[in-house]
């Protein structure tokens, strides 16, 4: 037997290599083994790819997943992401320091899906605090998974400059919400690989750029030093206006991402295949949405070789998708519709050379159109 799995006939998007074109997918083990047209021979699972497309396992950089813990609206991440095709997510801040080793133990290391975190700083005198140091051994404990911290918009200014500091001591990166602190202020904080979410959002409070409409200097600074621009759709934190004025001034998402929790899962956001949807429907090109959602995001966990790529050696983390051609309603957190010409449907979905085959959650029907704009959870 030559592979474990052989995906045949798709049209293989990895911009990790520069690739977009009909090529097969040899899988052995837990490793991709080889890619390319001539790839071929027998096999123990052969997957017909033809009219679909290949990607990398989707690396969703902003999720809520500490389900064990009643108090937060978190989510079971193998139904609701790797069964639609993120085989890879970062659970952006759910719990605190004191919190972590039992999110470790109860949903973490139970998860198929691999889940890597960051931790919120608390308030120094606040219910659960933790002082810099504390953060930072934490972080440095579970330093496999635990990259490190958060700073939420819910939280007070002060705990920005301590999250600062804990991921210095930690090694790790900052993520920070875009609408936490007027953005030349946030983004003073932020340092090349650190990630602002909601990027796009609604401009309730803080936006991207002054009264006249042009970007703050300090957005462009960060641009080129490498700050990763992520979108972090979640029940607020994406508008369609917010992101077509960016895409007119030239700016552009690094990293699309969900920040999937219960408070969206069943509209705005739903999962991470229709928030690429929606950037196809803006005029992302495939390929950039195929980066933005596998070898970016990979590259801001640090996993670059690993994950969001389909190299031999790496990770046989691996999407076949459908990608449907017709007029799809697309929301966003006002609810504002537009209309995209295509939809993203992962037909099989590979994670570390398995095949996924356990659940995946079904959204109820909110009927969103008719709401007033959604509800806000504090501290997501
Ligand atoms: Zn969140």
């Amino acid at each position: 037997m030559d592979w474990d799995i052989l995906i045949k006939g798709g049209d293989v998007i990895d911009p990790s290599q520069g690739l977009h074109g009909k090529a097969n997918v040899g899988i052995l083990g837990e490793k991709i083994s080889a890619v390319g047209p001539s790839v071929d021979g027998d096999a123990q699972v052969v997957i017909d790819a033809r009219d679909k497309i290949v990607t990398a396992g989707f690396v969703d950089l902003h999720t809520h997943n500490y389900t064990s813990n009643s108090k937060l609206p978190s989510l079971d991440a193998d139904s609701t992401s790797l069964a639609n095709g993120a085989t890879t997510v970062l659970d952006a801040g759910t719990a605190t320091p004191s919190e972590f080793p039992h999110y470790w133990e109860t949903d973490l290391s139970e998860a198929k899906t691999r889940i890597y975190a960051l931790i919120r700083m608390p308030m120094p005198y606040g219910p659960d605090p933790a002082t810099v140091e504390q953060a930072a051994a934490v972080i440095k404990q579970y330093e496999d998974v635990l990259i490190c911290m958060k700073y939420h918009h819910s939280q007070h200014y002060v705990t920005l400059p301590l999250a600062r500091e804990a991921s210095d001591f930690g090694g790790g990166i900052l993520m920070a919400e875009a609408y936490g602190a007027p953005i030349p202020q946030l983004l003073d904080y932020m340092n090349p690989g650190d990630i602002v979410t909601h990027t796009f959002h609604a401009s309730f409070r803080y936006p991207l750029w002054d009264h006249r409409g042009e970007v703050w200097p300090a957005v462009w600074d960060a641009v080129d030093r490498g700050v990763v621009l992520d979108i972090g759709h979640g029940a607020r934190g994406f508008s369609w206006r917010t992101m077509e004025h960016a895409l007119n001034k030239g700016l552009r998402p690094s990293t699309i991402s969900t920040d999937l929790h219960a408070g969206n899962v069943d509209g705005p956001t739903y999962d991470m295949p229709t928030t690429m949807s929606k950037m196809l429907a803006l005029g992302l090109s495939l390929d950039e949405v195929v980066e933005m959602s596998t070898s970016i995001p990979a590259k801001a966990l640090r996993q670059q070789d690993f994950i969001g790529t389909l190299k031999p050696d790496a990770q046989a983390d691996v999407v076949v998708s459908d990608l449907l051609e017709g007029e799809y309603k697309y929301l966003d957190v006002l609810h504002e519709t537009r209309i995209g010409k295509q939809r993203i449907v992962p037909h099989t979905v590979i994670f570390g050379g398995q095949m996924y085959d356990g659940p995946r959650y079904e959204p109820i029907d909110m009927s969103h159109q008719h709401d007033a704009p959604p509800g806000f959870i504090e501290g997501t």
